[in-house]
């Protein structure tokens, strides 16, 4: 930990009177529902740096009163089981029931694309963080569009990037199997090798690739710079870039118009659409979709390195929501 890190800390005793006397669990509940409440695991780090699973609670008072009670630095929530799972009745030993469909979007899986130099888990300037903001617009409509999922909330992380839950009935009772595939649908950029290759045909996926050249695409000509659109693979000319900034600017006409500088060139037009996506598509952790016995941090609870609190987003407005615009404890507590 730096010393900044050392400094923000959230300590115990404020953190206890925050879920005592601020901590309201409608918002967890407004998305886990209430009638398996009794039935979901919780998990927690605490301030020893153990890390306790296979938690239950009968009430969401209980909930709070734990939260209340225990010294706690980060919690989360899990999947539904059949019984409550405890110390002795652990997750692997229980029935799966469900768990919303999630998305973990965070700027740690673009370091190596930032272009504006910010590196590490605390830094993000306007630039890098509008990554996470186009890429949970892009997977909202996506989700909705082209798997008619409707009831989708997006929640702060605390620190770098959003969580997304599919709150749909169908959504939650999904095996790893189905998730799997419909993230292998969503992930153009498999990176766990660094090659950075993009890994789809998008000629067979014709809602996507007209979404990516939307919403992706207009996005990243919005944020290049000149030098960057006089290079590889663009090389576009000052022409170029003056009509392709003002049709930017005018906005009225679908994009793809303004698009067809790109498309008309033929043989770039693959290393383009490449570019573009390797830049600006969105980065998934897969595993939080896919394994459904992963557990994410509990809505309105405490970042406990910042004291920001994880707190839900309007997706409308995702593109004015900045983490400095999250409650902070001290705040809260004010
Ligand atoms: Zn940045």
């Amino acid at each position: 930990m730096t010393p900044e890190e050392v400094k923000l800390k959230v300590p115990t005793k404020l953190s206890q009177k925050y879920y005592r006397e601020v901590f309201d669990p409608a918002e967890l509940i407004s998305i886990i529902g209430l009638s398996t409440f009794y039935k979901r695991e919780f998990a927690f780090l605490l301030e020893d740096g153990n890390f306790v699973r296979n938690v239950s609670f009968k009430t969401s008072d209980d909930l709070v009163k734990f939260l209340a009670k225990n010294p706690i630095r980060r919690s989360y929530v899990g999947a539904v089981y059949e019984t409550p799972p405890t110390k002795n009745n652990t997750i692997q030993k229980i029935k799966w029931i469900s768990r919303e469909f999630c998305f973990d979007l965070d700027l740690n899986d673009y370091d190596l694309v930032r272009g504006c130099g910010c590196q590490g888990k605390e830094q993000y300037c306007t630039i890098c963080w509008s990554l996470v903001q186009d890429a949970a617009a892009f997977l909202d409509k996506t989700l909705r569009e082209d798997f008619g999922y409707k009831k989708i909330i997006w929640v702060f992380s605390g620190r770098r990037g959003f969580h997304g839950w599919v709150q749909d009935k169908g959504a939650g009772v999904l095996t790893q199997e189905q998730r799997n595939s419909i993230i292998n649908y969503l992930t153009l950029i498999r990176d766990e090798k660094r090659t950075q290759a993009v890994e789809k045909d998008l000629k067979h996926v014709i809602p996507l690739r007209d979404r990516i050249l939307e919403m992706v695409a207009k996005s990243f000509f919005l944020h290049a710079n000149d030098k960057e659109l006089k290079a590889d693979p663009f090389k576009f000319t000052k022409d170029q870039i003056t009509k392709l900034r003002y049709n930017l600017q005018k906005g009225e006409q679908p994009f793809s118009k303004t698009y067809d500088i790109i498309l008309e060139r033929k043989q770039d037009r693959d290393a383009i659409f490449t570019h573009i996506i390797q830049h600006r598509y969105p980065r998934i952790d897969r595993k939080v979709s896919i394994d459904i016995r992963r557990i994410l941090k509990i809505p309105g609870s405490i970042q406990d390195t910042n004291g920001r609190l994880c707190c839900k987003v309007d997706i409308k407005k995702i593109h004015k929501f900045f983490p400095e615009n999250a409650p902070t404890v001290w705040e809260m507590l004010a």
